[in-house]
């Protein structure tokens, strides 16, 4: 088991945004979470990376509790999100914001193979190479987010709504990538609205609705679900 998390609850103020969340990762998976606005999709990636605070609960990872540790040290231990929408650095430009995403690394080649590697698989993002982040478009934005996140090379990739904002044509491209990635060696938790992309390309999803687990099983058994289909695939 690469991730765990047991029980998980959270609040925002007087807002119980998690009920008591239990999901596992293991090494090797694409695990997606659906659900819809509100459900708390985005809430339990914080609690995962550590950028919010549980209330209890307890996360494990790689075998050692790191309920309590500081986001920056899950970095460091390969626990890396791509933030959802925007949040890339608007003036550092295109290269600088992909450099970034591979502080943490030290292989020099590695680095550069990478780099080329996210730049073929994001032409746009090659083009406007010397531009301010801060220029690009809302989905070519969001597609620097995901880029600098893969720059990583993480344990677990975290990708919080990595289609948003992109061009259907792109948001095929993106689930490739996000495939590729995955069969080099990456473990991907991502949360996504496309349920159809996500579950099909996923080993295994849950299903979140108003900050609890409804659903779970692989993502072929889902796609198959009638209430998922009715609730999250647009089929009656
Ligand atoms: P979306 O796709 O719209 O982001 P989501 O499934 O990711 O939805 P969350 O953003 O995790 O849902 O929100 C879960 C619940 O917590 C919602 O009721 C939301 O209103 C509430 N919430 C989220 N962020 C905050 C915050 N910073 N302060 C107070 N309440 C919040």
């Amino acid at each position: 088991m690469l991730l765990e998390l047991e029980n998980i609850t959270l609040l925002y103020g007087r807002i119980q945004a998690l009920h008591g969340i239990s999901l596992t990762v293991d090494e090797g998976e694409i695990v997606a979470l659906i659900g819809a606005n509100g459900a708390g999709k985005s809430t339990t990636m914080r609690a995962i990376s550590g950028l919010r605070p549980v209330a209890s609960g307890s996360i494990r990872f790689d075998g050692e509790d790191i309920t309590r540790l500081r986001a920056d040290l899950r970095v460091v231990r390969g626990l890396c999100q791509a933030p959802e929408g925007r949040g890339i650095f608007p003036g550092m430009t295109v290269l600088e914001n992909l450099d970034m995403g591979a502080y943490t690394r030290k292989d020099r080649a590695g680095i550069a193979a990478d780099l080329e590697r996210v730049l073929a698989l994001f032409p746009r993002l090659a083009e406007r190479a010397k531009q301010p982040g801060g220029t690009l478009s809302g989905g070519e934005q969001q597609m620097l987010a995901v880029g600098r996140a893969l720059m990583s090379r993480p344990r677990l990739l975290l990708l919080d709504e990595p289609s948003m904002g992109l061009a259907p044509m792109l948001i095929q491209q993106i689930f490739d990538i996000i495939t590729e990635i995955n069969q080099q060696g990456t473990t991907i938790l991502l949360v996504e609205q496309n349920a159809q992309q996500a579950l099909s390309r996923a080993h295994r999803g849950y299903v979140l609705e108003t900050g609890n687990i409804v659903r779970s099983g692989t993502g072929a058994e889902l796609l198959h679900d009638p209430a998922v289909k009715e609730a999250y695939l647009g089929v009656a």
